[in-house]
């Protein structure tokens, strides 16, 4: 289908995009990987499409001061072979390389990403056990917020109308943590049925640390706080595993029932659990 008629900018300065998107019936895209479909379709009609592509450094990836600074337009590639994320973050490096194909990783954002929030998408989990921060900026604010009260419902997040994604901030992963993120993909789209992203520290034999986020299992990507308590306590593995999903919401739909979905969510995150265990030293 043929998208309805919009107004098309590509400003060549952050200043120039959020003036643009300060007023009226405004849509910004980034690698237009889910904006042009929803277009086509015409569950999206902006009537003017703002295109961050050319605003310089918004793509940048640095660190400093213990976080690693990651641009809204970097895309699923950058993230995956960036030396930087790969050394400080490498949990969601191993996130950005199980999303979509190659041309989808090549086109595909951070930013836009987390901004369509897809509760199937692969970031949501990882950005959760890792405890990021999402940067938001419009013509006269600037704010940060946790990535947990950032995914609020399916396609639905914390970005207000006149914003934007600006960063993703990412404590750097100590050098000894255990990391591992699990998917089970669907087999027509790519995107997880279930994801489980966890992040483990180890002390004595001891687990002191446990971070476990979870993605397709419900409406919105999810921390599983009761799991991460019974590991840090000693429980083990299977015990852990067990919880992942308790009290959550479970989606369901033609390929996987909520009951499976459950199941399939104790099995993954009992193999991210094993396999981080297994990197933590
Ligand atoms: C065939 C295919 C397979 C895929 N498989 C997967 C998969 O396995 N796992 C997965 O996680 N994803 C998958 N995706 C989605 C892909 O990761 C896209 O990158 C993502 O959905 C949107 O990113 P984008 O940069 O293309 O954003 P766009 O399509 O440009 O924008 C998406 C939405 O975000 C908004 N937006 C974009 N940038 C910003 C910003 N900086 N600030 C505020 N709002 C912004 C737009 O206004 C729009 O509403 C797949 C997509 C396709 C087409």
């Amino acid at each position: 289908m043929i998208p309805q008629n919009f107004e098309y900018s590509a400003p060549a300065t952050l200043q120039e995009a959020l003036q643009l998107i300060s007023g009226g019936e405004c849509k910004v895209m980034a690698g237009g990987m889910s904006l042009i479909p929803l277009m086509k379709l015409r569950l999206a009609a902006p009537e003017h499409v703002v295109d961050l592509g050319r605003v310089p450094g918004l793509n940048s990836i640095s660190e400093s001061g213990g976080v690693v600074c990651i641009g809204a337009t970097a895309t699923h590639h950058d993230i995956e072979s960036s030396p930087v994320i790969r050394g400080r973050v490498p949990l969601l490096a191993e996130a950005a390389s199980h999303i979509g194909d190659v041309q989808v990783r090549n086109r595909g954002t951070l930013g836009g990403s987390i901004a369509h929030a897809d509760p199937a998408a692969d970031y949501p989990a990882s950005l959760l056990a890792l405890e990021a921060k999402v940067r938001l900026v419009s013509a006269n604010s600037d704010r940060t917020v946790e990535a947990a009260d950032f995914f609020l419902d399916p396609f639905t997040t914390a970005v207000e109308s006149g914003e934007i994604v600006l960063e993703v901030l990412v404590p750097i992963e100590e050098p000894r943590e255990g990391y591992r993120y699990e998917k089970v993909p669907h087999p027509a789209s790519g995107f997880a049925v279930v994801g489980v992203a966890a992040r483990i520290k180890k002390a004595g034999g001891k687990t002191t640390l446990a971070r476990i986020g979870v993605t397709g299992t419900g409406p919105r990507a999810f921390r599983a706080l009761a799991a991460e308590k019974l590991l840090e306590s000693g429980a083990d593995v299977a015990t852990a595993a067990a919880a992942v999903a308790e009290g959550q919401e479970t989606n369901a739909d033609l390929y996987a029932s909520a009951e499976y979905r459950r199941h399939l969510t104790r099995v993954w995150a009992a193999r991210a659990l094993t396999l981080a265990l297994s990197r933590a030293s």
